[in-house]
């Protein structure tokens, strides 16, 4: 039986020693003493063993899939976001159902077993749109999961549609039954950036709330879908936000799965964190914390930062109007501490497509299980400024020279392909010279020189 310890010294050996091994659950004051008091490397070590133990010693895995962002036009306005266009713009574009299944025949041809499918908030799309498009999906590509929707926009469908219900639950229902009837088999969790309504509301305008965005998970799960849950961080928050952000994954996962586990329900099956890239987005010209002579020694997000999300701006008075990026040691640290804190979770993706594959491999030894997603193109995070592109191969060999064998998975994180022989998309390789010569790519998405290449972007 899991246990919580309050009173228990998380630093002290035997207490992490009980929390590796499933025995003890963190509370969220151990959770920040853990990020603030531990040493990095000790930190990873812990995490590391955590995750041995879920994962067991020899497979690291990934998954070949299709980043499709069907439209750009989004009635959203994040502060941190590069992608999002007014319909009038000239970049606008919501693809055509026959460019949607091209890209799926091309995932497909390479042995694709999934596409994540987002977009903007489109007002002009209607339910229709989406329903005739998994029909077709699901018609032409039945060997295709389709893992799409997330929460924000799944709330534009229940406000630009006229859905059945009283309550938002009920009409999150109708939409996502009729969507999943028509083929939709799991959500990602884009939009989840920090729960803390403090942080929301500045970052994340006319995006839905954290209840709403908890709320869509929790009923597509209650229809047998499973999810995953993200978080972005490194902007205007405090560490008790992120904190509390794990807090609220956790406390629905458990309801999750003790209210519909046993009959066939869904459940959060992976948790993926990363930092915000500021290029191109208005967030990012926000100044950065001790970069102005007036700033003082706590930055203002940990000043307003509750562990319960109870954090208001009126607690500081630069809140909102400092960010502070996070870098290598605290986006490791943080990983870390997700593996600890999310006892309930299967899966911890490495974010190496904002990080860079060096960092992305190191991640393997902070918590990660999973190197997220082989893709072929990627327009979301490269409008920020930071793609880094890798294809199979490559992404293989980062799994191999961190110690492990490299596994294909699937949507459930079934493993389909051990890459343990000489036939290994890595090993096959005998010339890495060309490969290497690949670099970041920015702006135009993953356009790779090697026309046999697939581009890697985050799974969500
Ligand atoms: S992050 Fe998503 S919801 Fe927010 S503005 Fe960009 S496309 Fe719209």
């Amino acid at each position: 039986m899991v246990v919580t310890q309050p009173n228990a010294n998380i630093l002290d050996k035997h207490v992490l020693e009980a929390v590796v091994a499933g025995e003890m659950r963190m509370t969220p004051e151990q959770a920040m003493t853990l990020y603030h008091e531990m040493p990095l490397l000790e930190l990873g070590r812990w995490a590391d063993a955590r995750c041995r133990v879920l994962h067991g010693d020899s497979l690291r895995t990934y998954v070949i899939d299709r980043n499709i962002n069907y439209t750009n036009v989004c009635t959203a306005k994040c502060t941190f976001c590069a992608f999002r266009r007014d319909g009038d713009e000239h970049d606008a574009y919501t693809l055509e159902y026959s460019e949607l299944l091209e890209k799926i025949q091309e995932i497909s041809d390479i042995g694709g077993t999934q596409i994540l499918m987002q977009g903007g908030m489109n007002p002009e799309l209607p339910l229709e749109w989406y329903i005739e498009l998994l029909t077709t999906i699901r018609a032409e590509y039945p060997h295709i999961h389709v893992h799409a929707f997330s929460p924000p926009e799944v709330i534009e469908f229940v406000n630009f549609f006229d859905v059945q219900g009283d309550t938002l639950r009920e009409k999150v229902k109708f939409v996502l039954s009729k969507l999943s009837e028509a083929g939709l088999m799991s959500l990602p969790g884009g939009g989840g950036e920090i729960f803390a309504p403090v942080v929301r509301q500045k970052i994340g305008l006319g995006k839905c709330t954290a209840e709403a965005w908890l709320t869509v998970m929790n009923v597509a799960q209650e229809l047998g879908m499973n999810t995953s849950a993200t978080m972005m961080f490194g902007h205007i928050e405090g560490i008790a936000d992120r904190v509390h952000h794990m807090d609220l994954v956790r406390k629905w996962q458990d309801d999750a799965i003790n209210d519909f586990g046993l009959d066939g329900g869904g459940r959060y099956y992976a948790f993926i964190s990363w930092p915000f890239q500021p290029d191109n987005s208005p967030l990012g010209r926000v100044k950065e914390w001790g970069t102005v002579e007036e700033d003082g020694d706590e930055f203002p997000g940990d000043a307003v930062a509750q562990l319960d999300g109870s954090g208001t701006k009126q607690d500081h008075q630069e809140f909102g109007r400092r960010i502070r990026l996070a870098g290598s040691s605290s986006y490791l640290r943080t990983q870390a501490l997700s593996r600890l804190y999310l006892d309930n979770i299967y899966s911890i993706g490495s974010s190496w497509v904002t990080m860079g594959p060096a960092i992305g491999q190191t991640a393997l030894f902070y918590g990660a299980n999973d190197m997220g997603s082989v893709m072929m193109e990627e327009n979301v995070v490269s409008a920020a400024g930071t793609t880094w592109c890798l294809n199979e191969a490559k992404l293989c060999r980062l799994i191999r020279e961190a110690g492990f064998t490299p596994a294909q998975r699937n949507n459930t994180y079934d493993i389909i392909n051990v890459h343990d022989s000489q036939e290994s998309p890595d090993l096959m390789i005998k010339d890495w010279s060309e490969f290497d010569a690949e670099k970041l790519a920015t702006q135009t998405g993953c356009q790779s020189s090697q026309p046999e290449s697939v581009e890697l972007t985050i799974g969500q």
